[in-house]
């Protein structure tokens, strides 16, 4: 079957091989596997559904959640020659009607469908000789996930309906929780999940905090003014600023526009067109840009202020360097976005997950270990070594064995046996006598005030490095819960040592803004 797959690869895309994992994926779904697929943003994700679909023959349904990008994807599959066709409230009745007949005498392959509109199609999908579901940007599906979207929970029904019809989940962006809480919402049986390496080597990641706005403003103007000729993204947290900064930089001479969702479609699209075709160098934007935006060679991106979570992080950062050349990136970190992000995680639907996602955030902000191990753990794969284009690995912070510390801090969890969040463990370490604690019975424990010679603050700093660094987890689905991971079983039992950073020292804050 795979050499079907790889004929039909070369016969349609005009591929010689597939990328890594692709054969594997698709391998998969040919022997009519659930499939999970988790791949950055440019990985191929499409192919893994759309080759597959022309090998099983029949129909193969794609649930999509952006109607703009649904049209794109079946134009260059009928320039491919592929029969493709989408169905969402854009269409008139008679044209829904023309490809409903199309579907049944069994002559389109690929069917889009925007989840509201699955909603009211199931029963129809049941006249049509449906081979394969593919779930695109499945993580919407998850409120765990940092883009849930209300209708994607239509899709639960799919499995119940046509248990025989394998599904296939795409998404560039979950973490572990999410990932199983997609397994979970859209019933997988046994699915086979595959992870492409979310590693991006050749983009440098730097965090500079505590800046000013002038002084910030100054620092990006002569970055830029030393890179002619490349393009770049600066991402900001509002309209508002997006259209100052782009002011700004005019006024300095550097060709630069600003992009946001306030704009009509026309000058949205006019500014997209400028930075695709080199008219213009920078963007100042909001995160409405960049989705389905296809240009290699952007040079840089700034974050001119935090972004509130690491999935948003990750793919903004990920718009830079497509080509896999040299690019970089770089983080402006302030306490003021904190504030006004920890309102708007405060205000909005889904308030502790979004005050969690937050709080990981400020986590890589203000981490002390090199930045993309950090990264890479969050979606769930491990980096031995330090990356060596970071800032952290540019400028190493002081680093001492915390074996010992580390051990402490687990057995406690260990002797505590029931899901406890930071607060507690830190509580038990340092041998408080609060009320609840007492209540538990956790005075009782071994390891009870074995870590009373330091501080609230510092066990916070090092729990925090121990989630960085994969030796604890944080399961938000269940109370914030502290976790033992199995590297942090292995520190634990004395097969392996911790390595830890001293603490940063700092200002005392006048305003706690998140606290552990
Ligand atoms: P994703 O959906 O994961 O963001 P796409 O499916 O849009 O990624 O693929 C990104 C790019 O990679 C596309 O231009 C696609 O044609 C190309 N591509 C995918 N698979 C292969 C392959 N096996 N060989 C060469 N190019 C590929
Ligand atoms: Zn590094």
């Amino acid at each position: 079957m795979i050499d079907a797959a790889r004929i039909v690869l070369k016969k349609h895309f005009g591929y010689d091989e597939f990328r890594p994992l692709q054969s594997e994926i698709i391998s998969s779904i040919l022997s009519k596997n659930d499939t999970l697929v988790l791949m950055p943003t440019g990985g191929g994700k499409s192919i893994c559904f759309q080759v597959p679909a022309l090998v099983l023959g029949g129909l193969c349904v794609v649930v999509s959640p952006l109607i703009s990008l649904m049209k794109d994807q079946v134009d260059a599959l009928r320039m491919n020659g592929i029969e493709a066709a989408f169905l969402n409230s854009s269409l008139t009745f008679e044209e829904e009607e023309v490809i409903v007949e199309k579907c049944i005498s069994n002559t389109i392959s690929l069917l889009y469908l925007s989840p509201e509109k699955l909603k009211g199609s199931l029963a129809m999908l049941g006249r049509f000789n449906v081979k394969l579901f593919a779930i695109d940007e499945a993580h919407c599906i998850s409120s765990w996930g940092h883009d849930f979207r209300p209708e994607y929970t239509q899709l639960s029904g799919i499995k119940n309906r046509f248990p025989e019809v394998p599904v296939i989940a795409l998404t560039a962006t979950a973490d572990n929780v999410t990932r199983r809480d997609i397994i979970r919402q859209l019933s997988l049986k046994e699915p086979k999940t595959f992870v492409a390496s979310f590693d991006r080597p050749n983009l440098s990641l730097d965090v500079k905090s505590g800046l000013k706005s002038r002084e910030k403003d100054s620092e990006i103007i002569t970055f830029i003014k030393n890179r002619k000729q490349q393009s770049g993204i600066i991402y900001c947290l509002s309209r508002k600023i997006t259209e100052e900064l782009a002011e700004k930089l005019l006024n300095h001479g550097i060709n630069s526009a600003a992009y946001h969702a306030g704009l009509s479609a026309e000058e949205r699209n006019s500014v997209q067109d400028d930075f695709i075709n080199d008219r213009v160098g920078v963007v100042c934007a909001t995160v409405a840009f960049g989705m389905g935006i296809d240009k290699s060679n952007v040079r840089w991106v700034i974050h001119y202020n935090l972004p509130k979570n690491i999935e948003s992080y990750y793919q903004e950062i990920g718009r830079a360097g497509r080509d896999g050349l040299k690019s970089e990136t770089i983080l402006y970190y302030s306490l003021g976005d904190l504030v006004l992000l920890t309102q708007f995680a405060e205000q909005g639907q889904q308030r502790e997950i979004n005050l969690e996602k937050l709080k990981r955030m400020q986590q890589f902000a203000e981490a002390d270990i090199c930045r993309r191990k950090i990264l890479i753990n969050y979606f769930g794969e491990s980096l031995e070594q330090n990356c060596g284009n970071c800032d952290v690995c540019h400028n190493p912070r002081k680093h001492f064995n915390g074996t010992l510390l580390v051990q402490k801090a687990l057995s406690a969890l260990a002797r505590i046996n029931e899901p406890v969040a930071t607060n507690m463990l830190i509580d038990v370490l340092r041998g408080s006598h609060k009320a609840e604690l007492i209540a538990k019975g956790f005075d009782k424990i071994k390891t009870y005030g074995a870590g009373s010679d330091l501080s609230v603050n510092h066990w916070q700093q090092f729990i925090m490095q121990m989630l960085n660094q994969g030796i604890l987890e944080m399961a938000y689905d269940e109370g914030f819960s502290l976790k033992i991971t199995g590297l942090g079983k292995e520190i634990l039992f004395g097969k392996k040592t911790a390595d830890l950073v001293y603490p940063v020292v700092r200002e005392p804050k006048k305003t706690k803004v998140v606290s552990m």
